[in-house]
């Protein structure tokens, strides 16, 4: 699998669909002057990734938007029936992977690419397959951005407003008050179901009428529709009482509310000159006593159309539909909030968990089980066998959104900085906790800054190196000073989102004291793992706690400040253990870490940037020889540290097995992840 990610990747065919389904249809109408869409969620369906797939998720961090990627028809369709994907990008150069046609169809509208040479072919085929764009095979960063931010204002942004249309016409037939809508010659367009019960009408008997031809009551004022349709003709909203005629003739008292619709909603976009394009009235029977009159007054004016669509209170139904809910807006997506507990794991994901306590565990079965989400469900088991919520004083509930927003801003586009990486730091960092000499040495609340650091360590990554950052003069650059940037956004963005909502505030109900230690000890490990540091917190771990404890000086073990060593050392040693995994694991996550090496070389190439490690060319790299020197240099002094410690034997038979696995390729002259086969 990864060998072919760092092959030559061929060219393809590409589609793209496009999918408005999300809340913010809404909220960009009732925000008309907003001029883009952040955080719009992009799917990118590639079987491969190469320089035209990179290309859309530089684009996409570029917009701004979030994007996931799906390998698959299989996974595409999953991971669409899961987020709702606003716009969706299919690989359709080479139809021999998948139908993207049929694909195209499951997910309505869709734009197409093709390949230059193909580019004269008729659109008609494609547009009777739904497809509504194409584009012509471009991998430049910028033409991809123009494109999605193209789509963005055209083909999503209608598609928002038709749902949010959608929204309000619910709305509108759900409503208790009785409305109804004209048009500007003041023929009755619209009633809803209230309207007809109230008053006794069928909207067939409505619809197309002018409002004159309705029978009037004759309780009114004489001059009171004529100072109505002055207050309108002028654009004025006009409320009070009013007596309407029902159908059986009887009178009722109203309290009215109408409402000129100028602007987007009308004809006119001249305020001065009063057109009255649609008439909106609500009202509601009452009886005339003045406490009832009260209550409906307030009724009208919550069911003012707008209100409560700006509120953000809306909830999504299971498709288009939308009802209106007095919840309050929430910061992790509304995709995010899945019914999921520890205990209704589905029984496949469940399945690829159950060696979780092993050094063997596959985290990329977990991977594959979890459609790329596996941190939030490894999470949820490890989190829950060390006690955390207890610990914490935590809901369930809030460790779950902590979990899946953390996880959602981990790029799944990155090949080795995703939340697979989390997840398998995760999983090292709870293996070495139960070692023995740990457990010793570290008390409760280390334990869990430790999970939590583990988690959270690379939040954001945007798989690119800290000197590639610093070269590229990137605003994260410039905000930590060229010093220890990445890490440093890990950590801090880490605080911000858990801290910024109380849903996935696991810090909430602890004590003051005790959260400023926690973070202390978070903010400490996640910092340990810049490499530029590694010597240095390597040799204080010898100094400090492997010599003296060879002494049998004991109580080494639990000083505050060699707990502290103790922590990085694990942390460190967690984040860097891919070559003491088992063979098939360590080759996979060398094949990940080189592609990612791989693609920033690519850029620098492509930017004039300094390229910052040669030996990552993708043209001329040999991946044994860069693994032979990782281990070499980084790997071996540390893990012997770390094993004559924690005693790790296994890890250290992998390590060797590995090391002359990457030996052997060597000694074959070969460059690839794997021997080619016989
Ligand atoms: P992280 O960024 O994952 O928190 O820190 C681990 C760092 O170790 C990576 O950024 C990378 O610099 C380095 N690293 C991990 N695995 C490898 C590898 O296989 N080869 C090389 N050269 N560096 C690695
Ligand atoms: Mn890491």
């Amino acid at each position: 699998m990864a060998d072919n990610k760092i092959s030559d990747a061929p060219k393809y065919e590409l589609s793209l669909i496009n999918q408005g389904l999300s809340d913010r249809g809404l909220r960009s109408q009732s925000s008309p002057h907003c001029s883009h869409l952040s955080f719009l969620q992009v799917l990118l369906v590639f079987a491969k990734e190469d320089s035209q797939s990179n290309g859309f998720c530089w684009a996409c961090e570029k917009a701004n938007f979030r994007c996931s990627m799906a390998r698959t028809p299989e996974s595409a369709l999953e991971c669409f029936s899961e987020k709702h994907h606003d716009l969706v990008i299919i690989d359709h150069r080479h139809s021999r992977h998948f139908d993207a046609e049929a694909l195209s169809i499951c997910m309505l509208t869709c734009v197409l690419f093709l390949r230059p040479d193909r580019e004269e072919a008729s659109v008609m085929p494609l547009i009777n397959a739904g497809f509504n764009r194409r584009y012509v095979e471009n991998a430049n960063m910028m033409a991809c951005y123009n494109e999605l931010l193209q789509l963005e204002h055209g083909e999503v942004r209608a598609q928002f407003k038709l749902r949010a249309g959608n929204a309000i016409f619910t709305a509108l037939e759900q409503s208790q008050e009785a409305i109804e809508i004209t048009s500007e010659d003041q023929v009755i367009q619209y009633v809803n179901p209230a309207y007809e019960s109230i008053m006794g009408y069928q909207k067939g008997e409505l619809i197309g009428k002018e409002i004159i031809e309705v029978p009037k009551s004759e309780k009114n004022k004489p001059d009171l529709l004529e100072t109505i349709n002055s207050c309108i003709r002028k654009g004025k909203e006009w409320q009070g009482i009013y007596y309407a005629k029902k159908k059986n003739g009887d009178s009722i008292q109203q309290n009215v509310k109408i409402t000129p619709v100028i602007g987007q909603g009308g004809k006119h976009k001249d305020r001065r000159k009063g057109s009255l394009d649609v008439r909106s009235t609500t009202s509601r029977g009452s009886d005339g006593s003045s406490q009832r009159r009260h209550s409906s007054m307030a009724r009208i004016h919550s069911m003012t159309i707008e209100a409560p669509i700006t509120k953000d209170g809306l909830r999504r139904l299971s498709g288009n539909e939308y009802i209106f809910s007095t919840k309050q807006p929430h910061h992790i997506p509304s995709h995010l909030i899945t019914p999921l507990s520890l205990n209704d794991i589905p029984p496949r994901i469940a399945q690829t968990m159950e060696n979780e306590d092993s050094w063997d565990f596959d985290v990329f079965n977990l991977e594959a089980a979890t459609m790329k989400r596996p941190l939030t469900y490894l999470g949820l088991k490890i989190f829950s066998r060390f006690g955390v919520c207890e610990f914490l004083n935590c809901p369930e509930a809030t460790l779950r959104s902590w979990l899946q927003v953390i996880e959602a801003n981990y790029h799944s586009s990155n090949s080795y900085h995703n939340s697979s990486h989390a997840a398998d730091v995760l999983h090292a960092t709870a293996y070495f906790l139960c070692k023995e000499r740990v457990k010793q040495s570290l008390d409760p609340i280390d334990e869990v800054a430790a999970l939590i650091a583990a988690t959270v360590h690379d939040v954001d990554h945007p798989g690119r190196t800290n000197s590639f950052l610093c070269n590229a003069g990137s605003e994260l650059a410039i905000l930590y000073n060229d010093t220890a940037v990445l890490e440093s956004h890990h950590a801090a963005l880490a605080f911000q989102i858990t801290t910024r909502d109380d849903k996935c505030n696991i810090f909430k109900n602890i004590e003051r004291n005790e959260y400023r230690t926690l973070r202390q000890a978070i903010i400490d490990m996640v910092l340990a793992t810049e490499m530029t540091k590694h010597f240095e917190h390597v040799n204080k771990f010898v100094n400090s706690i492997n010599k003296p404890l060879a002494e049998s000086v004991k109580s080494v073990l639990t000083s505050p400040e060699n707990r502290i060593l103790v922590k990085r050392m694990l942390i460190k040693c967690a984040d860097i253990s891919n070559p003491c995994r088992p063979q098939e694991l360590c080759i996979e996550w060398a094949g990940r870490i080189s592609e990612e090496y791989f693609a920033q070389t690519d850029e620098e190439k492509r930017q004039g940037l300094p390229v910052v490690m040669p030996v990552f060319d993708r043209n001329t790299c040999s991946i044994p020889k860069s693994q032979i020197s990782f281990i070499d240099y980084f790997i071996t002094d540390m893990f012997d540290a770390w094993d004559a410690f924690a005693d790790l034997p296994n890890l250290m038979q992998h390590l060797d097995n590995n090391f002359k696995y990457w030996k052997g390729l060597d000694e074959r002259k070969l460059h690839s992840l794997r021997p080619p086969p016989e």
